[in-house]
C-alpha cells in the first residue's frame, strides 16, 4: 500500500452513493505534507515529460495543484465554475456536469492563460465518470495546446472515467485507484 492509500484507509469514509469522503485531508482540510509527496510522486512519474503548465478546476484541485506545482516549477492556472458563459470570446469554455453535486457548470479559463505552446499537466483530486477531465482537456484543445499527462490523487476504478481517459491515449497516473467500496462495512479496496 502506498502512503495515500494507507491514508484513505485511515481517514477516509465511505458514503453512499458512491462518494468517498476524504475531507479531514484532501477536500476541506488539507494536509499539505501530504500534498507534497503527491507532489513528489508525480514529478517522479512524468519524469522526462514535457510540462510547462498545470491545469486544474476550482475548488479541490487548486492546493493540490499549487503543491504539486512546487515540484514542476510551473505556474497553475485553475478553471472557474461559471453559471454563465462568457460570450465575449476571452474564455475558452466547456460544460461540466458534477459529480458530487449533480448539477452542470461552464468551466472557463482565460484566453490570456492557455496557449498553442502550452504543454498542460492537468491535476485533480477526483476521477469518477471523467466528466471534470473530459472539459479541462476540451479546454486545452480549444487553446490549441497540448495535455502532457493527468495526475489524479483518487481514482474510483469502478466508474467509467479512467477507462475512458485510459482509451483515449492520455498517460493519466492516479496515485490511489479503489476498485471497491462497501458503505455498510467502511471496507476499501485499491487495484494493485
Ligand atoms: P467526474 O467528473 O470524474 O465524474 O468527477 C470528478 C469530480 O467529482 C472531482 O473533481 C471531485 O470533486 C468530485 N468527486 C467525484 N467522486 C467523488 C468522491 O467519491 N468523493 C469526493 N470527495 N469527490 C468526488
Amino acid at each position: 500500500m502506498n502512503f495515500l492509500e494507507e491514508r484513505i484507509i485511515k481517514d477516509g469514509v465511505v458514503k453512499e452513493g458512491n462518494i468517498l469522503k476524504v475531507d479531514s485531508f484532501l477536500n476541506h482540510q488539507l494536509d499539505v505534507e501530504l500534498f507534497d509527496q503527491m507532489g513528489a510522486e508525480w514529478a517522479k512519474r512524468f519524469e522526462g515529460v514535457e510540462i510547462n503548465k498545470i491545469l486544474t478546476i476550482e475548488a479541490s484541485g487548486i492546493g493540490i495543484a499549487c503543491v504539486a506545482a512546487r515540484h514542476f516549477n510551473v505556474p497553475v492556472v485553475f478553471a472557474k465554475k461559471s453559471q454563465s458563459v462568457n460570450l465575449d470570446g476571452e474564455m475558452y469554455t466547456a460544460e461540466v456536469e458534477s459529480f458530487t453535486h449533480k448539477n452542470k457548470n461552464n468551466v472557463i479559463v482565460s484566453k490570456k492563460f492557455l496557449n498553442e505552446n502550452d504543454k498542460v499537466l492537468i491535476i485533480d483530486d477526483f476521477l469518477a465518470n471523467g466528466c471534470a477531465l473530459q472539459g479541462l482537456i476540451s479546454i486545452i484543445n480549444s487553446a490549441g495546446a497540448s495535455v502532457a499527462g493527468i495526475g489524479i490523487a483518487i481514482e474510483k476504478g469502478f466508474q467509467s472515467g479512467g477507462q475512458i481517459i485510459r482509451n483515449l491515449g492520455y498517460k493519466l497516473e492516479s496515485l490511489a485507484i479503489v476498485d471497491g467500496m462497501n458503505p455498510e462495512t467502511g471496507k476499501i479496496n485499491f487495484r494493485n
